[in-house]
């Protein structure tokens, strides 16, 4: 019996768009000062980080990456909290 519904990924899933250079070389957030911003307190907004995300040409493989590989902060214009999705 095999089971077709759950998929293991492998390092060579992620990979693409981990380390692929060409990939985050377009993050909107690069080089960026601010790096409180990207990790709020939970009393804080981060419409800071939100507006810059809005422009970002990776946001949506962004969020994903964040939720796959279980970070926490602002992914993709959203917060996480171990690859959860905690603030729209
Ligand atoms: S979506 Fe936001 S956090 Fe992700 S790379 Fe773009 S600017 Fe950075």
């Amino acid at each position: 019996m095999t089971n077709t519904a759950v998929q293991e990924l492998t390092l060579a899933d992620l990979l693409p768009i981990s380390d692929s250079k060409d990939y985050w070389q377009h993050a909107a957030c690069k080089g960026d000062p601010n790096h409180d911003a990207w990790f709020p307190y939970p009393s804080q907004d981060f419409d800071y980080a939100r507006t810059i995300c809005a422009g970002c040409p990776i946001r949506r493989e962004c969020g994903d990456f964040a939720s796959r590989t279980g970070q926490s902060g602002v992914w993709g214009g959203h917060e996480y909290d171990r690859g959860n999705l905690i603030r729209d």
